[in-house]
């Protein structure tokens, strides 16, 4: 796992350079952890790119639709798996655009659709198409 000087953690391999997947620069690149295994390197990118500000707003928000004292591990996956259930139009397509109207339903402040996008595909939940869309895996 390698960190950009943007900020942004992402999965690079010794032998080949890969460019930053949000600023798409090759420089600067700092090796952070070394991973045997591509599972274990994709869920430490996923937590690496997830703000503790955007977890505390899931968990706060979450307080108001669901009863305390569940498992905290899956509040963020609730959260996720409500927005996309708002956000998907057909066949499993969600957009900027639609993601934004589910942030705006749910009542989400701090998060951005382009932070839920991160998330996701951090995650690898959903892949992105070339006309401005993601497929999301079900
Ligand atoms: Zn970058």
């Amino acid at each position: 796992m390698v960190r950009c000087e943007c900020g942004r953690y992402f999965g690079s391999s010794l032998k080949k350079i890969v460019n930053c997947p949000r600023c798409n620069s090759n420089k600067n690149h700092k090796i952070m952890k070394k991973f045997s295994s591509s599972e274990s390197l994709r869920n430490q990118i996923s937590k690496a790119n997830t703000p503790s500000e955007i977890e505390n707003e899931i968990t706060s928000r979450l307080e108001t639709y669901e009863k305390p004292n569940r498992d905290t591990g899956l509040i963020g996956k609730e959260l996720i798996g409500k927005i996309l259930a708002t956000s998907t139009f057909n066949e499993n397509i969600i957009s900027i655009d639609s993601i934004s109207n589910s942030i705006k339903e749910l009542s989400l402040t701090k998060i951005s659709p382009e932070d839920i996008i991160e998330i996701l595909e951090a995650s690898s939940l959903v892949v992105r198409n070339s006309n401005g869309t993601w497929t999301v895996f079900q």
